[in-house]
């Protein structure tokens, strides 16, 4: 036991002085080492799993290497709850020293849209590169010296060399290991043998190179030890981690040792991050080690993949998460879609409800993740339609202002798509159903109110007032904005001519003819049937004439133009009408059915009189116009 030291925390167990040693550790740090029967290594990570009792120092550092997607905002949102469930501070850092050199230009507004989304989603930081905080800057970038100092220390104490080796011999000796069928393709060593006095003489004559981490030490020793809060006890391959470079021959720091700098002066507590990082991990355990620093506790989440078991991508541009806001998602929504890929409120003890927002998952919210891949769910739809609902009941002003926008932008392309077809070539047969992809094809111009200028202060190019009236008429079903824009496109556009043709001749197949109540007989109790020889019988077109005339006294303006007083016209016309029998889809009354084919060609969508209201008496009578036309 003499050779053995204590190391103390909630997990206590020996580790040899040698080892600790050789580390280069003074002070004896803190750590979970475990060790053991499976079950008891289980129930030590439960132990780990808990929150901490003081609070949580978490960040986000993702690089500008790609906009936010599913699998980041997902580490961003439970290093910031654990940071709000502990009173703790969840802090940005931009980590964009590595591969700057490779990002494509497309992305140079990559560092924007991150705060964009970011603040979108709700995930405020207490410290970052916008705000500033105590241990600034955040930026790595702006952090060059810290990194030169630090890379200093371990050369003067022998635990990180120059390497001067030219990136065609280290091509070579990969290839070489490859060609020699080695699993590790790593550094050789080569210039680790290189006498300092020789190194700092190469080096002050300006000779290109770049700085590698002794992983094993002067001792040969390397076992850093770690156990990760989701995957247990983790150590590296032998011989897996060859001597990393810190510092490359540009003069900046590598991820990997900008990352443990950062995360030590930041003084990080808590590292969530991705498991595709679990394999950097030793060779951050190893610097820390080397500094004498005490190393975060690290929890790895499995990796997010398709139904197909595939990695999801960056590149897949649907998983970007500023296209699910132009599509119309909710933040709530979209953060309790992610929260539930690979944890679940269920094994907290706060209720089980998947339905949460912000506030609710920091209130349950543990450290006990799914181990391994995640695929990801189907349940997004279903989650943005809860947190509508409660949207709807607790300030529908603040829904509308935040669906406005993505029904807008769905509203142009569909325009743009309009505008394509009508310029371009036939448009595609027209037909009563209308599939996702015709959609364009069978739209008429916009209607008045769309067409009339965009609203500058919203920074539209339509009318937010107009858009924000259909979306009113209909919200219960809105899903995504695109396919609301497709269920109320009447609204937004007129019915083409063709259309109403078309579906007329399909929406009165079988029914020579319908008839139109007399008055006795509508005053009569014992229905229609009896008295259709006193009835007048009408075409489509006498009957569109009749809802003509129903209207055309009721004044334009917005006071007189009302459900209330549309009703109270037109629904004793609408009971006098009838056919041989009900409408043959909707079973909706012949009256209703000749109101919608009117109103947008019989397509499915929001309810009809309160359409009328928001299209305007105009709009509503051109349409009763068209429609007759279209019969001649
Ligand atoms: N910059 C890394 C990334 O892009 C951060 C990984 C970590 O959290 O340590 O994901």
């Amino acid at each position: 036991m003499r050779n053995m030291q204590h190391v103390g925390g909630p997990l206590r167990r020996m580790l040899p002085r040698a080892q600790l040693l050789a580390a280069g550790r003074t002070t004896i740090f803190k750590r979970f080492a475990f060790a053991g029967r499976p079950e008891k290594v289980e129930q030590k990570l439960n132990q780990a799993r808990a929150l901490p009792t003081t609070p949580a120092r978490t960040r986000f550092a993702p690089s500008p290497t790609g906009y936010l997607h599913l699998g980041s905002l997902r580490t961003a949102l439970f290093n910031y709850l654990l940071a709000k469930a502990t009173g703790g501070q969840f802090l940005l850092r931009l980590e964009d020293t590595d591969q700057v050199s490779n990002i494509p230009s497309y992305l140079s507004d990559a560092e924007q849209r991150l705060y964009e989304d970011m603040k979108w989603a709700g995930l405020q930081w207490d410290e970052g590169p916008d705000i500033g905080g105590e241990f600034g800057p955040y930026k790595q970038s702006d952090r060059l010296p810290i990194y030169r100092q630090h890379v200093k220390e371990l050369l003067d104490q022998d635990k990180a060399y120059r390497c001067f080796c030219s990136p065609e011999r280290l091509d070579e000796i990969k290839k070489l290991a490859m060609a020699n069928g080695e699993e590790m393709t790593g550094y050789d060593g080569h210039c680790s043998h290189i006498p300092v006095p020789e190194s700092e003489r190469r080096a002050a004559s300006g000779e290109a190179h770049c700085v590698r981490f002794k992983t094993h030490g002067s001792s040969g020793n390397f076992k850093p030890l770690f156990s990760d809060l989701v995957y247990g006890a983790y150590k590296p391959p032998p011989g897996s981690v060859d001597d990393f470079i810190i510092m490359k021959r540009d003069g900046f720091p590598t991820y990997h040792f900008a990352n443990v700098v950062d995360d030590h002066l930041m003084e990080i507590t808590h590292v969530i991050r991705g498991a595709e990082w679990l394999v950097s991990t030793p060779r951050h355990v190893g610097l820390y080690d080397a500094f004498g620093w005490k190393s975060p506790t690290f929890a790895h989440v499995g990796l997010l993949t398709d139904q197909n078991k595939q990695k999801l991508s960056k590149r897949h541009g649907d998983i970007d998460i500023a296209s699910y806001r132009n599509k119309g998602y909710l933040p709530e929504g979209l953060l309790n879609y992610v929260v539930l890929l690979g944890w679940s409120p269920g094994k907290g003890t706060k209720g089980t409800s998947e339905v949460m927002d912000l506030q609710q998952m920091v209130e349950k919210f543990h450290l006990r993740f799914t181990r391994g891949d995640i695929r990801v769910s189907n349940k997004l739809d279903f989650l943005n339609n809860k947190h509508k609902s409660k949207f709807l009941a607790q300030s529908p002003e603040d829904l509308q202002a935040q669906v406005v926008p993505p029904l807008a932008l769905a509203i142009r392309n569909l325009e743009k798509e309009r505008d394509h077809l009508s310029t371009g070539p036939a448009p595609p047969q027209l037909s009563e159903n209308i599939d996702n992809d015709n959609v364009a094809a069978t739209l008429g111009q916009f209607v008045p109110a769309m067409a009339t200028a965009g609203d500058d202060a919203a920074g539209l190019d339509y009318n937010a007032a107009y858009i924000g009236k259909v979306f009113e008429l209909d919200q219960k079903t809105y899903v995504n904005a695109a396919s609301y824009v497709k269920r109320t496109r009447y609204l937004f556009w007129t019915v083409p001519t063709e259309l109403y043709r078309q579906t007329l001749h399909e929406g009165l197949r079988d029914v020579r003819c319908l008839f139109v109540r007399s008055p006795a007989a509508a005053a009569a109790e014992n229905g229609a049937m009896e008295h259709q020889h006193t009835d007048s019988e009408m075409d489509a077109a006498g009957i569109a004439g009749l809802f003509a005339d129903a209207l055309r006294d009721i004044p334009a303006d917005e006071s007189s133009w009302t459900k209330e007083c549309l009703e109270e016209v037109l629904n004793p016309l609408i009971k006098s009408i009838y056919g041989m029998r009900t409408s043959p889809e909707t079973e909706e009354p012949w009256g209703f059915h000749m109101l919608r084919w009117f109103l947008c060609a019989l397509q499915p969508g929001p309810a009809l009189i309160p359409s009328m209201v928001v299209l305007g008496k105009t709009e509503t009578m051109n349409r009763i116009q068209r429609a007759i036309d279209s019969i001649a």
